[in-house]
């Protein structure tokens, strides 16, 4: 699960990292409150950063420095409401502006490949990594730590020399990285980043900026509900999230939902590549209702991908296995008149197509029922063009 900046920063705090002093604000008055506080305090400058789950958020213009209240005010409602990457900015960070006089990369991830964790640690940080591997691959040290030894004072000395840090920073630097990795090991992350790690014009090092990846497998004992929520993120996630369906919020056209994780996933390709001879329309979204296809989850699925209001059409891909496509049809004939019920507009077109156990059942059921918005595609291909031909009419 990844966090955002603001929470990675929270847990940095927590285990004594130095981090900019900073709070989250969702409207221009919000920050406006802050940045005035930041200026009675003797800070009047101050940054205002974009809260979205993707990096490069600088380079999009989702972080900027500001003078004093009105001009964070102003680079807030610049910030606010921008898309990044596909991710729409609903908060963002007023922190202090720090006196960068270097930046650093800093990053413990878990080395799959060894079965290990590894730290990469570079002088040449703020930009891109990757970036920086591929045009300057000395430039990037690569440690691995043994878990049960830790990323000890020596090691962090050790890796922040290979890492070509200055003199300067160093000491700092052991101190967060020691500290990095008790949060690390603390938090059961898979991955803590900080990319800049920065040396300020006094001397102290500090993360400017933080990337957490916690492990979801330690769900039984860490907090992560709490993390998750605050997280918010799109609102169809979260009433998704809430309703127990496995939905991911994509920016397409044509919504998704279908039973088993791979099917969605391999729905999700053939889509694409059938928007693409339509013009360019795309998938929606990621929706697996699993095995069971009840009416009710079914319902509750299409509630979701209806409510997305750049969703045009749908298409429903079913592979009846225990459950059965009978059953699903059923679901689907029922979730419809659920929807109705309830006042849903449940207008816009929808592309089904049940293969596998029951097939020919469950078509017959819906062609039967004759819902005005649902149209049978007997294959895969056929129901994508479809769909993204729909999509891309309306
Ligand atoms: P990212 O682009 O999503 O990785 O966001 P970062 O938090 O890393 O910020 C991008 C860049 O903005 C940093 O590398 C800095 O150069 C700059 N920046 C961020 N905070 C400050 C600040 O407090 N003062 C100054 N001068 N620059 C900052
Ligand atoms: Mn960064």
């Amino acid at each position: 699960m990844d966090l955002f900046e603001y929470q990675a920063k929270e847990i940095f705090a927590e285990f004594g990292v130095p981090v900019p002093q900073g709070k989250v604000a969702s409207t221009p008055d919000e920050v406006r409150a802050i940045a005035e506080e930041f200026a009675a305090a003797g800070k009047s400058r101050v940054v205002i950063k974009a809260q979205v789950k993707t990096g490069g958020r600088g380079k999009a213009g989702g972080v900027k420095v500001a003078d004093d209240a009105d001009d964070a005010v102003a680079k807030a409602q610049q910030i606010l409401g921008m898309d990044i990457k596909g991710h729409t900015v609903h908060r963002v960070l007023v922190e202090e502006a720090s006196d960068i006089a270097q930046e650093y990369y800093f990053s413990f991830l878990l080395d799959r490949a060894q079965r290990t964790f590894l730290s990469i640690c570079s002088a040449e940080g703020g930009v891109e990594i990757e970036e920086v591997a591929a045009t300057n691959p000395d430039a990037v040290a690569k440690v691995s730590i043994d878990a049960l030894k830790g990323a000890s004072p020596e090691v962090a000395a050790d890796i922040v020399k290979q890492g070509k840090l200055p003199e300067a920073a160093a000491a700092g630097a052991v101190e967060v990285i020691t500290k990095l990795w008790d949060a690390f090991v603390g938090k059961d992350a898979t991955l803590v980043e900080v990319n800049p790690l920065i040396l300020t014009g006094d001397g102290r090092v500090v993360a400017l900026d933080g990337k957490v990846t916690l492990d979801t497998n330690a769900e039984f004992r860490q907090d992560l509900e709490a993390l998750a929520s605050a997280a918010e993120g799109d609102p169809l996630e979260v009433q998704a999230r809430d309703k127990g369906l496995n939905y991911v919020k994509l920016d397409g056209q044509v919504g998704i939902i279908g039973n088993g994780a791979g099917l969605v996933m391999s729905t999700l390709d053939v889509v694409a590549y059938a928007g693409e001879q339509h013009g360019g329309v795309a998938p929606a979204n990621f929706l697996d209702i699993g095995g069971g296809a009840s009416a009710e989850v079914m319902a509750n699925g299409l509630e979701i991908v209806l409510g997305d209001p750049g969703v045009r059409s749908v298409f429903v891909n079913v592979f009846g296995g225990i459950t059965a496509c009978d059953a699903v049809a059923n679901g689907i004939v029922h979730a419809l008149e659920l929807l109705e019920s309830r006042g849903e507009d449940v207008s816009k077109p929808l592309v089904v197509r049940l293969d596998g156990n029951n097939a020919e059942l469950g078509r017959s059921i819906l062609t039967e029922r004759a819902h005005p918005a649902v149209r049978q595609v007997a294959t895969m291909d056929g129901a994508a063009d479809q769909a993204a031909e729909l999509a891309a009419a309306k």
